[in-house]
């Protein structure tokens, strides 16, 4: 789930927006002449649009806060806000200046159109392929990095002709502008250098404040880093934090937001706490990763004798403030930083869970789609705790089965080499299965309270349709499916017409889930492309049972509106 998810869904949106702009080329034209001033048309339906976002306060224990927590706390978030402002440029050039008009307008319809503008970071709807829900104009595909007319073609064609330009031109942390008849690129700090100042000053006045000698020298690079347009110690800083209880990560890092390059990163900000108590959690479960690999129902050909080692350390955080581009939007309830590949190379990454995130979706979107889907007596079982546990155990899942195999050449490779595009829904799904299926051996240790088993069944169930309503365009949501209908093939989940509710039928969910973790782990061990072009083919269709069970869920929020406390 989480990181790979958002990262899959927001470039699918890219790969769609591109597609608009390119199709609809003739038409942009003609729509660039429209002043941001000149009088607006507006979508009929934007009370539906803001009723696909439900707003939720994100709570987090304020006791475990010290007076120092939180006074360091308030820095992070002021530094935060001025994150927002830098992103509302990046995302649209005409952005800041529509919302300034909206927050004057008198009509009353027109704040409506603020909230959903404040929403998306401008008038372009991200749930809807951002097509316009304001004006006419399109997004330009470069988003507020380039200058808006310039094509991918001419960029590429200048880069190749000036190739002493390269690299500024390129680089991450650049905007393009014209000047002159050429292209220049205006680095970050300069282009932005009246906003991330008093950003760089809040951050300083942390690193003050806190005591934690980590999180100072952090704070203080990072403030530098800011300004310097040089982000590498600071990054390396991040991974180094300790015991520190507040944190922040605050820069320019996703390139999703450029859809002409994929080259420009978007400024954002998390700012959140540390939850030690969740973390020993975690490393609980890490502990059994080599007794959960022994235990895999396949030949031992088709699994390493050892579990792999995870990519990054977990980490597990309430969520405080966010700003730009992670709140526009989709609501992440997970992320992996830093991208930098050489700090990736020297220190690694870190995972960071959103504890309170991802309870807030739980509650708002999860809880109600099991209502509508699930048997009386099975919703009953549907928890936080078994969302949450299942979330940790799918990623640490990931570890397990085949690392390296035996490829079709005879060479050896990695198991993504093999399945190719099929890898990520086989993946993902053995990652699920994998875990549920060692839900009865994590019991028997006492690791799993007996009494929270039939809860993790239950809540994966629900689970499935919180994926597969999007549709199975992407990997989660396809793997998902493929595990619905296989489950439901052996009767392990049983469609009640009576009722029209699904049941876990409990004489035969075990095997139903044996069953299925002995298929996705021996095309993995095999690492046969047919088999899993054949597994997907077979599985990945979407039958009436199964569309009837989406169309109940079409009034259930898409997503979460933070409301922050601070
Ligand atoms: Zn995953």
């Amino acid at each position: 789930m989480t990181g790979q998810k958002r990262i899959i869904t927001k470039s699918l949106v890219m790969i769609l927006v591109a597609a608009l702009v390119l199709l609809s080329g003739c038409q942009a034209k003609k729509e660039k002449e429209e002043s941001p001033v000149s009088p607006m048309s507006k979508t009929p339906d934007i009370k539906e649009r803001l009723a696909k976002f439900t707003p939720t306060e994100m709570t987090f224990p304020m006791d475990i806060l010290s007076t120092e927590d939180r006074q360091v706390l308030e820095k992070l978030v002021a530094a935060a806000r001025g994150i927002d402002t830098i992103f509302w440029k990046q995302a649209y050039s005409e952005g800041l200046a529509l919302k300034a008009r909206l927050e004057k307008s008198t009509e009353p319809a027109d704040q409506d159109y603020l909230h959903f503008l404040k929403i998306n970071f401008g008038p372009f709807d991200r749930q809807d392929g951002n097509k316009p829900f304001l004006g006419t104009a399109a997004k330009p595909a470069g988003a507020g990095f380039y200058s808006p007319e310039l094509t991918k073609q001419e960029f590429e064609e200048y880069v190749k002709a000036h190739p002493e330009a390269k690299e500024a031109l390129e680089s991450s942390y650049t905007v393009i502008k014209r000047k002159d008849g050429q292209l220049a690129a205006v680095p970050y700090n300069e282009e932005y250098a009246a906003d991330l100042a008093p950003i760089a000053q809040a951050l300083k006045e942390a690193a003050a404040i806190t005591t934690n000698a980590s999180l100072k020298a952090y704070l203080e690079a990072r403030a530098e880093g800011l300004l310097a347009n040089d982000y590498y110690k600071s990054d390396c800083l991040w991974i180094d934090l300790k015991d520190n209880r507040v944190e922040t990560v605050i820069g320019p890092f996703e390139v999703y937001e450029d859809g002409l390059m994929g080259l420009k990163a978007s400024y954002e900000s998390f700012v959140y706490i540390n939850d030690f108590d969740e973390m020993k959690n975690i490393k609980g479960y890490i502990g059994f990763l080599d007794e959960m690999q022994k235990n895999l129902p396949v030949d031992a050909k088709y699994k390493s004798a050892k579990a792999a080692g995870l990519e990054s350390p977990l980490n597990v955080v309430y969520e405080v403030f966010t700003a730009g581009d992670t709140k526009a939007g989709v609501q992440t309830i997970a992320f992996v930083l830093p991208n930098d590949e050489k700090v990736r190379e020297e220190k690694g990454t870190k995972k960071v869970f959103l504890k309170n995130a991802i309870e807030a979706k739980f509650n708002k979107i999860l809880r109600p789609i099991s209502e509508r889907v699930l048997d009386a007596e099975d919703q009953k079982k549907v928890s936080f705790y078994a969302y949450f546990n299942e979330t940790i155990l799918h990623e640490i899942c990931h570890a397990l089965g085949a690392n390296f195999i035996t490829l079709p050449d005879g060479s050896k490779g990695s198991v993504n080499k093999a399945l190719k595009e099929h890898y990520s829904a086989i993946e993902e799904s053995k990652a699920d299965v994998t875990g549920i299926y060692s839900i009865p051996l994590l019991v028997e240790r006492g690791w799993i309270p007996k009494d929270k088993a039939t809860e993790l069944y239950t809540t994966y169930v629900a689970g499935i349709f919180r994926s597969i309503r999007f549709g199975a365009n992407e990997a989660h949501g396809m793997g998902f499916l493929m595990q619905f209908n296989f489950l439901r093939e052996k009767q392990a989940i049983i469609y009640d017409q009576a009722t029209d509710k699904l049941k876990i039928n409990w004489d035969k969910i075990r095997d139903g889930i044996k069953e299925l973790a002995v298929a996705l782990l021996t095309i993995e061990g095999k690492g046969s492309y047919d088999d899993a072009a054949a597994f997907i083919k077979t599985y990945g269709r979407m039958d009436e049972v199964t569309l009837k069970m989406i169309q109940k869920l079409k009034d259930i929020p898409v997503d979460i509106e933070p409301v922050f406390l601070y």
